[in-house]
């Protein structure tokens, strides 16, 4: 493989062409194994960002794939239609809240949550009062592209680079209660006052819900999700919940809005949606929605991607939402989340530990100084693992088929690296 030109003209995530790092070279991936170049095996503690649940190379994904490709790969979506779009619309819709009843398919995950935006957008101005300010968590994390960067935390993020280009939104603190934590209504204050103060400008109100992933693996508390709807309908603001992180089992529940027993009015899906096989998400509302917002002076919703409703993306998830319907996730992640519970706040005991924390197949480790990440990723292969944390966190969202053992393991290497300080960078270089 050549890594000279990868390090040379390929952009990977977040990375310099000043000071690029050299990758790992993968050559194949089964279960829950990376296999590298020289034959080394990883054990996967990232399901690829959120979305290998099922695990790698799965006969059952990899057979609805071939399948469909023998029928074709795509065909666009404006004024044709195709099976797999309309099975897993259907199977979507039976999972998700029943009060969701149209779908949109989207390429990505940020371009679902661009949608929801316009979704909102449209809305408002159908119904003759428009409003073009939402309201979003501290911390929270909804993408790359500029409307999802335009919700995301605008302190931990790339916002003051596109100043002047970033519609200015509206952020409320943070839930500061954990999700094992007692809950207190003070946690709701400042978003209360945020949303008293601007209701009439607020659009909707966007949030992760009960994991904020990207902006800092933050994992709050149901009663402070339930007190958002509770506001938002108190106040008339329609209320997104980003799941595209969350969805599809990751945190126990099916989806983290089942922790607090709430629906919402749009609902953003992606990352685990095709079992991690290739880029496909959604964006879900209503149907009083949809029709207001096809009701008003455009006469439609302003969107529709060339590769929209792909068939083999669909084909995918259709499978992958098949093994989900099976039911074992519910086992698997139990016994991931039992399994942090016993042996995370074992981590404790190292000093460069602040705190641990843990939900369904997600396990945190926040340390006191960040990690130095090309030491620390070479010290994980070492020790046979694939974990990359980023700044002072470091995290598991291991493939639901994970046993016992790879969990051990995984937890073991982030044990070995806890007390090698060349791992972190001191608090003077920061
Ligand atoms: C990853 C992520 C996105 C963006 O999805 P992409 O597929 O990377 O565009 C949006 N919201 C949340 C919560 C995410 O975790």
């Amino acid at each position: 493989m050549d890594l000279a030109f990868d390090r040379q003209h390929i952009w990977h995530p977040y990375t310099s062409t000043l000071s690029p790092l050299t990758c790992y070279p993968v050559k194949k991936a089964q279960g829950v194994l990376i296999e590298l170049n020289d034959g080394q095996q990883l054990i996967d503690g990232m399901s690829s960002w959120w979305s290998a649940i099922h695990g790698y190379n799965h006969h059952v994904l990899n057979q609805a794939a071939k399948q469909q490709i023998d029928q074709m790969s795509h065909v666009m979506f404006g004024g044709l239609t195709h099976s797999p779009a309309i099975e897993l619309s259907k199977k979507l819709l039976a999972l998700v809240p029943d009060n969701l009843e149209h779908v949109f398919l989207a390429d990505s995950g940020s371009v679902a949550v661009e949608v929801s935006l316009k979704m909102a957008l449209q809305y408002w101005q159908a119904k003759g009062e428009p409003r073009s300010r939402f309201l979003a968590l501290k911390q929270g994390y909804h993408g790359d592209t500029f409307g999802a960067m335009s919700v995301t935390d605008p302190d931990n993020s790339m916002h003051s680079l596109y100043k002047g280009f970033l519609p200015q939104h509206i952020f409320a603190n943070s839930p500061q209660i954990g999700f094992w934590q007692t809950w207190d209504e003070a946690d709701l204050t400042d978003f209360k006052q945020k949303l008293l103060d601007n209701h009439r400008q607020i659009a909707a109100v966007i949030l992760e819900p009960i994991v904020q992933g990207a902006g800092g693996m933050r994992i709050y508390h149901p009663e402070f999700l339930k007190g958002v709807r509770q506001l938002c309908d108190e106040y008339g603001v329609l209320l997104i919940l980003d799941e595209i992180a969350t969805g599809f089992g990751r945190t126990g529940q099916l989806f983290a809005c089942e922790h607090a027993g709430i629906k919402p009015d749009i609902m953003c899906l992606g990352k685990a949606l095709t079992g991690g096989y290739m880029t496909l998400a959604a964006t879900l509302t209503t149907k009083q929605i949809a029709d207001t917002v096809c009701g008003g002076e455009a006469g439609c919703f302003m969107h529709g991607p060339t590769f929209m409703g792909n068939p083999l993306a669909c084909a995918v998830a259709c499978a992958s939402l098949d093994l989900l319907a099976t039911g074992s996730w519910q086992a698997q992640t139990a016994a991931i989340e039992s399994q942090f519970a016993d042996l995370l706040p074992q981590l404790t005991r190292h000093q460069q530990v602040k705190t641990v924390r843990w939900l369904g197949a997600i396990g945190v480790v926040e340390t006191h100084h960040p990690v130095n990440m090309k030491e620390i990723q070479a010290h994980f292969v070492a020790q046979g693992v694939w974990i990359r944390p980023f700044g002072r966190l470091i995290y598991l969202m291991p493939p639901y088929i994970s046993t016992p053992l790879h969990i051990n393991q995984l937890i073991a290497a982030i044990d070995s690296a806890l007390d090698n300080h060349q791992l972190f960078h001191s608090a003077i270089e920061v």
